[in-house]
């Protein structure tokens, strides 16, 4: 599967959600249709977006209300609890690019003891169960 195909509008990366990263009944990411995702991702008012069937952007830092107020709530939400921010991966894309985005991410999100990808959604990884550190992100 494209990696970059994991990056949702909204910036959230889905190679490290939960439900990509299961074993059973694993959604695909969002810009994939596929029967395990959440009802709440497939209904999702920021991918379902009429900017988005307005242009060939793939992404909302196009849109001229960008952070609109439910991006910002969803990005607030995940600030709190998982320490990540939608809105500043999105900067990062905008600035550097999707490809090189991936490239940070699968170092900030790898484990250090097993290798293996941590989850945002998960304190510990799935894999060997090693309490979650996470590689600080270098200033921009
Ligand atoms: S559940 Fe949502 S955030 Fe998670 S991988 Fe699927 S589309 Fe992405
Ligand atoms: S930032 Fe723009 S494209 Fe993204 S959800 Fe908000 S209004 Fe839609
Ligand atoms: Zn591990």
């Amino acid at each position: 599967m494209n990696r970059q195909a994991l990056i949702a509008p909204c910036g959230m990366n889905c190679g490290i959600c939960l439900a990509y990263l299961r074993s059973k009944n694993r959604c695909g990411g969002c810009r994939n249709e596929n029967e395990h995702k959440s009802v709440h991702c497939d209904k999702c008012v920021i991918k379902n977006c009429g900017f988005f069937k307005t242009t060939n952007s793939i992404f909302c830092y196009d849109c001229d209300h960008f952070p609109c107020a439910r991006l910002k709530q969803l990005d607030k939400r995940y600030q709190l609890k998982y320490h990540m921010s939608m809105i500043e991966n999105l900067q990062m894309i905008k600035q550097s690019g999707q490809e090189s985005f991936v490239q940070t991410e699968s170092i900030r999100w790898k484990c250090m003891k097993c290798g293996g990808v941590l989850c945002v959604h998960r304190a510990y990884c799935l894999k060997c169960e090693e309490e979650k550190k996470l590689v600080q992100k270098s200033a921009h």
